[in-house]
This record gives structure tokens, C-alpha cells and sequence, in this order.
């Protein structure tokens, strides 16, 4: 067992020096023919979605009500959304393929009335200057930035609107070398709970409520479902390199949850746009 140390937060931040996300390293089109593949593209659960969306009081707002969710991949959360409001919702994703995905699924499902899939980068969404009601995001917003995103966000939300969003955190100032590390070189702005909450209320929101999600949103709902989809994947893709490097990433992410769970999770944030 490695010892665990407590790492100040400045040390921290200088080991965390190199900005790269996991996902600039690794050959995209591999990356997004697995993850398409999936129910969703995070941890999370239908049930932690409702759990978020009932902390929002949207019953000042006028007009009908407006959604956008940001990195929706292939529509998990926002489908579960469409379900329990009565809100239109934009679904962004960078990505072509999710948004094939996801129109899909709305489409079979009748919801393509409700749901508009739009191909855009979370931090420059096509604004039609009407702002939106909510602004959800799970698993999504590490790509541009915590900090960044809600600042930039707030331009596109209505005055009391609200935003929902997911983010890695650790839960302990106390963690083995190990996974210090592979989160400094895989997701660089995980912090505590309270420093994100900072960040919240810098952004000019306030923090309305803030939850833990549960191991299953981990294993049942993310992990399980892609480890099964492995050798299909491999047997299919000839085995190539990127292929077999893929895989071997996927395998360490799950094999770090498995081993150090107890010190890092996803928490959900739901603040209030204040001005
Ligand atoms: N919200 C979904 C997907 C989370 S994975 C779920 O919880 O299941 C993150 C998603 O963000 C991926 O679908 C990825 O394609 C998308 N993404 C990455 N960078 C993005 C960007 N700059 N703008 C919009 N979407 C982005």
C-alpha cells in the first residue's frame, strides 16, 4: 500500500502544470466510435439527474422554458430532462457522431419536437440572444474549464437561471502518490468540494445545493457497461494500435476506481445565476 500524503494545494497545483486532457492524447475518431456506442458517457444515473433537477425553481420563469445541455453525448441526461419538464432543449456536443446518436434516440423515442441536437463546442454554442432557464452539464465541463465555463456561461442564462453540473473531486487532503499523479495527468482541475464551490460563487452564482454521486453511477451505469463492450470493440478494430492503447487507458481509468475510490468522485452542483 503507498503512503498517502497531504499535498498542499499550491504543490498541487505546480505538479499540475500540463493542462492536457486525456482526450487530446489519444486518437479521437477511436475514442468517439467506443463512446458512441454507449448509454452514456459518464458516471451518473437517470435518478441523480431528477435528484439535480429538483433542487431548481423554474416556476418564476416566463415564457416557455429552455434548456441547453453542454457535452450531452448521446443524450442520457437529456432525455431524462425531456421526460420531467416541459422544457425544449438544445443538446451540444463537439462531436458529429454523439449528435447522430442522440437525434436518433430522439427520434425513436417521439421527442424530436422537444430536443434539437446541435454540433457546437460548449464554449462558443451558436446564441440567439435568448437566454436559457438552465444550463446542464454532466461529466462535460472539464473539457473547457470549471471556472471557465461558468463564467462564460452566466452570458447565456437568464437572470435566476440556473446551472447543473457534474465535476470531479477529492474527497480526502489526503491521497497516495498513485492517484495524485493519474489525476494530475488526466484531469487536472479535480479539487475539493469547497474550492469548486468557491469558484461557483467567483462566477457571481449562488450555490444552491451540491450532492455525492453514489459508487453505482460509477460501476452499474459507466464502468460495467464499457468493460462489456471491450473485446467486441477490439475484435472488431483489427486490434489496431490505437485500438489495443484505447482500451489499455480505459482498463487503468476503471482499475484507478477500483483501487482508490474512497478518495475521488463526481459531486453535482446546482447554482443560481444572481444578475
Ligand atoms: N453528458 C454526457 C456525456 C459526458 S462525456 C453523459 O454524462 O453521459 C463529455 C461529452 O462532452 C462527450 O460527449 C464529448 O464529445 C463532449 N465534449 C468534449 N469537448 C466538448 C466541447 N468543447 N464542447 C462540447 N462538447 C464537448
Amino acid at each position: 500500500m503507498e503512503d498517502s500524503k497531504k499535498i498542499p494545494q499550491h504543490d498541487l497545483e505546480s505538479m499540475c502544470n500540463d493542462k492536457s486532457i486525456l482526450i487530446e492524447n489519444l486518437d479521437l475518431s477511436v475514442v468517439i466510435d467506443f463512446f458512441s456506442q454507449m448509454d452514456r458517457q459518464g458516471p451518473g444515473s437517470e435518478e441523480i439527474t431528477l435528484k439535480a433537477l429538483n433542487f431548481i425553481d423554474l416556476t418564476g420563469s416566463v415564457g416557455g422554458l429552455r434548456i441547453a445541455d453542454m457535452g450531452c453525448g448521446t443524450g442520457g441526461q437529456t432525455i431524462s430532462l425531456a421526460h420531467n419538464t416541459s422544457a425544449h432543449i438544445t443538446a451540444f456536443d463537439i462531436f458529429p457522431g454523439m449528435i447522430d446518436v442522440l437525434q436518433h434516440r430522439v427520434r425513436k423515442l417521439g421527442l424530436h419536437k422537444r430536443i434539437t441536437g446541435v454540433v457546437a463546442s460548449m464554449d462558443r454554442i451558436p446564441f440567439d440572444g435568448n437566454g436559457f432557464d438552465v444550463i446542464w452539464a454532466e461529466g462535460a465541463i472539464y473539457h473547457i474549464g470549471f471556472e471557465r465555463g461558468l463564467n462564460l456561461w452566466t452570458e447565456y442564462l437568464k437572470k435566476g437561471g440556473y446551472v447543473a453540473v457534474s465535476d470531479m473531486v477529492w474527497l480526502s487532503d489526503k491521497r497516495p502518490a498513485e492517484i495524485e499523479r493519474y489525476m494530475c495527468d488526466n484531469v487536472p482541475e479535480i479539487n475539493t468540494p469547497s474550492y469548486k464551490i468557491r469558484q461557483i460563487e467567483e462566477a457571481g452564482y449562488l450555490p444552491v445545493a451540491s450532492f455525492f454521486l453514489p459508487d453505482n453511477c460509477w460501476t452499474e451505469n459507466y464502468y460495467r457497461p464499457m468493460a462489456e463492450l471491450f473485446e467486441g470493440f477490439l475484435k472488431e478494430q483489427g486490434q489496431s494500435k490505437a485500438v489495443v492503447e484505447f482500451v489499455e487507458r480505459q482498463r487503468e481509468e476503471i482499475a484507478m476506481y477500483e483501487k482508490y475510490s474512497e478518495y475521488y468522485g463526481y459531486m453535482f452542483f446546482i447554482a443560481k445565476k444572481l444578475n
